[in-house]
């Protein structure tokens, strides 16, 4: 089932919780001269149209990105993320770019990116994107397929971002399946998986099973922005990091208090750090 459009949600206040963290991956990862490799799993298009009949159907990103735009006296994290989206527009927020347009944004010469992305309507804008980009490779295949047939990758230093949509259940299964293919063909890798939390059992099962897998030692980074027993739809999300790079954890500990502060409506709100498993 394929029936997930990002453009509906494209800078949604979620799109701000996984891309300012991703920003904060990268910059670990560019901390050293050796190149990294890094695969997108679940791509999609690359660059968002904030002013199309998707965008403009839903107005998501009025949360999320609209909230944040033009704001001053942001910690040095969330103004490199807002930088980075400010790099595609003008004075004016037109454009949202997704992961793949972030993580080319700060990629040197010398690194590589692997995109996968399933859906017929959203592969071809993603491939026109980087039709000329010798460091980017684009394919139309499942991203679950992909970690068994990119990785390893030549380049031994990155990242496994997965970003799936979670449509017509099972999702949470194919991620644990997932990470222990990861932990079989690239174990050195760091992982991050962003998960939507609706009600807080599933998302909850999901980490627990991912800390009894023994793939790595594993961090966990959440936002709430509703009450977890709220009807809203997605109430809140969080990103599940495998092997995240040293003081990564520092780096998101100012980062999720200034995001729930600067993205709430309402009174309430929650956030959590958290190591399920771990050695350091
Ligand atoms: N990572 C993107 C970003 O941050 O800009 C957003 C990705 S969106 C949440 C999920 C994408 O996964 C959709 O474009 C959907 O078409 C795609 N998708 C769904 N199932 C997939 C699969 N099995 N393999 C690859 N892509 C898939």
């Amino acid at each position: 089932m394929l029936g997930y459009r990002h453009g509906f949600h494209a800078g949604h206040w979620s799109d701000v919780f996984k891309h300012a963290i991703l920003v904060q991956l990268l910059r670990a990862l560019l901390r050293k001269d050796k190149p990294f490799f890094v695969l997108d799993t679940h791509a999609g298009a690359g660059l968002y149209d904030l002013d199309s009949p998707q965008a403009r159907k839903t107005g998501q990103w009025r949360e999320g990105i609209g909230r944040l735009w033009g704001q001053t006296g942001l910690s040095p994290a969330l103004a490199d993320y807002l930088a980075q989206v400010q790099s595609f527009n003008g004075d004016k927020l037109g454009r949202y770019p997704g992961s793949p347009r972030l993580i080319r944004q700060l990629m040197r010469q010398q690194d590589r990116l692997a995109l996968t992305e399933l859906h017929p309507g959203e592969f071809p804008h993603l491939k026109q994107e980087f039709a000329a980009d010798s460091q980017v490779m684009v394919h139309r295949r499942d991203g679950y397929e992909a970690l068994k047939a990119l990785l390893p990758p030549p380049i031994r230093r990155g990242l496994v971002l997965i970003d799936p949509a979670y449509e017509g259940g099972g999702e949470f299964d194919r991620l644990v399946e997932g990470l222990s293919v990861i932990h079989r063909r690239w174990p050195q890798a760091a992982v991050a998986v962003w998960y939507p939390i609706l009600e807080r059992g599933p998302s909850a099962r999901f980490l627990s099973r991912v800390a009894k897998l023994q793939v790595g030692e594993a961090l966990c980074a959440e936002l709430g922005l509703h009450p977890y027993d709220s009807v809203l739809g997605i109430n809140g999300c969080g990103m599940m990091l495998v092997n995240p790079p040293w003081q990564l954890d520092a780096a998101l500990e100012p980062l999720l208090p200034e995001l729930l502060e600067r993205l709430r409506s309402g009174a309430r709100g929650t956030i959590r750090l958290e190591w399920l498993t771990c050695n350091r």
